[in-house]
């Protein structure tokens, strides 16, 4: 009797999919649906239900791309025995029924687990719109579906198993590919709103060139540009590392690092203006690749660790003997002064970026100018920034940290003035804060960017 009961089901969710169809036509409009092929019981499961929403998403841009509008007032999303199933009437629309199956037929061609789908179109009058075109079977690509079907050609745990595991695959690739793309844009957002805070002491700002005679705001946005262009790249190798020693991981991160240093090299004429941003930022990236490869949400502790797990004895190992040919500025200032920079900083999970940066701006919970300005500030008051010191010396930083901090306490034009002369008049320019401002920026965008559910969309329409 067991198996019985859910083929009966069954046939009472086909019969309730036939009304459907038959009610929409009722009003003369045709229909689109969409189904999967899921052989066996129970025909849906949580891999199922995301592979679906996504085809769905999918298939929605792909109509609109063609000019094909769907009516979602009149959309129905359903679970039943037979599965997962979307289906809406078409708006007004130039094009007939017929070339409308055609290109639902090329999008289940050309989609990678096309085979596993069914867009399915009912005319005006209620009837089936088909091309008469066989669809091969799946899982062994050599004889039509229906002919396997009948035959009972495969075993049905194998297909299930086959079928399962590919739509897990799409899925993972699928969230991947959208978590790249959103932190890709929330770090060149923060890298931007820190170049456009205007005014700024000593750095390159929307209205003045600071202590730099080499660079300006344009030169900022044109090495932006030329980075930004690897952000993915990093959070997709962050994604793909399984070693457990994340020690391993820096070579990889500097493998990317070294091909952004020479975009921005060649997109700038040669000047340095993000070398320290790049080190910072392409940890994080990676970081974060790795982080949401394991989880769902964003853990500030769990991306410190991770941080720090990645430069773990970077101080020792790259400071303290560094290659004498090659000296970089930040080695040098190691040498002569023990101040770590942003090594440093990184080793031991970025303090200046979680003590001091971030509380400012979870203090006002928007990025305007005075929260920025503020997180600026409580940055620079504690940060041994090596660009200062290279252009000058010890006790010049420490000055510029009082006033960093005076300029804080006293939040006011005149104390700011005052940290923005200093700068002039001592040719200081605070670059490795404006790093960490930037990176500051970009947590407080992942903490307060919160909610990663990219289907409401359709949720929403659900009647
Ligand atoms: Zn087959």
């Amino acid at each position: 009797m067991k198996a019985i009961e859910p083929l009966q089901s069954l046939l009472d969710s086909r019969d309730e999919r036939a009304n459907l169809r038959k009610k929409i036509a009722l009003t003369g409009i045709p229909s689109v649906s969409l189904s999967l092929n899921v052989p066996g019981f129970p025909k849906s499961n949580t891999i199922t239900q995301k592979f679906f929403y996504i085809c769905l998403e999918d298939l929605n841009y792909f109509l609109k791309a063609n000019r094909i509008s769907v009516n979602h007032e009149g959309a129905i999303y359903q679970t039943d025995m037979a599965g997962d199933f979307f289906i809406a009437p078409f708006s007004a629309t130039q094009i007939t029924t017929i070339e409308i199956k055609q290109l639902c037929e090329q999008f289940e061609e050309r989609h990678p687990l096309g085979r596993f789908l069914d867009v399915d179109l009912t005319d005006g009058t209620g009837d089936p719109v088909s091309s008469g075109k066989a669809k091969l079977c799946f899982f062994c690509r050599q004889k039509p579906a229906d002919i396997c079907r009948h035959e009972e050609a495969h075993d049905l745990n194998e297909l299930r198993k086959f079928m399962f595991s590919k739509m897990e695959m799409f899925c993972t690739h699928h969230r991947e590919a959208e978590l790249s793309r959103e932190i890709s844009s929330l770090a060149l957002k923060a890298i931007l709103y820190e170049i456009s805070l205007t005014p700024k002491p000593g750095l390159v700002d929307k209205l003045s060139n600071g202590s730099h005679t080499d660079m300006s705001f344009r030169t900022f946005i044109d090495s932006s540009a030329a980075i930004s262009a690897y952000f993915a790249d990093l959070v997709q190798a962050g994604f793909a590392f399984h070693a457990n020693d994340l020690v391993k991981a820096l070579p990889i991160v500097r493998n990317i690092g070294l091909r952004m240093e020479t975009a921005m090299f060649s997109s700038t004429q040669n000047v340095n203006t993000q070398k320290g941003l790049i080190f910072l930022m392409g940890i994080s990236l990676f970081a974060l690749g790795y982080l949401f490869a394991g989880q769902e949400k964003f853990e500030t502790e769990k991306f410190r660790e991770i941080i720090k797990q990645i430069c773990k004895d970077l101080i020792h190992k790259e400071l303290e003997y560094p290659d004498p040919r090659e000296k970089t500025h930040g080695e040098d200032i190691y040498c002569r002064y023990s101040v770590s920079g942003a090594r440093g900083e990184a080793e031991s999970g970025f303090p200046m970026v979680f003590e001091f940066g971030l509380p400012e701006l979870l203090k006002y919970r928007e990025l305007n100018e005075e929260a920025l300005q503020k997180a600026f500030l409580s940055i620079a008051a504690h940060n041994n920034d090596t660009n200062i010191i290279y252009r000058s010396n010890l006790d010049v930083l420490k000055n510029f940290k009082i006033l960093s901090g005076n300029a804080l306490t006293h939040f006011n034009p005149e104390s700011y003035r005052q940290l923005m002369d200093y700068c002039a008049k001592e040719n200081i320019s605070p670059g490795g804060s404006a790093d960490l401002l930037a990176l500051t920026i970009f947590v407080y965008s992942l903490i307060t960017s919160g909610d990663t559910d990219k289907f409401t969309w359709w949720i929403k329409h659900d009647p």
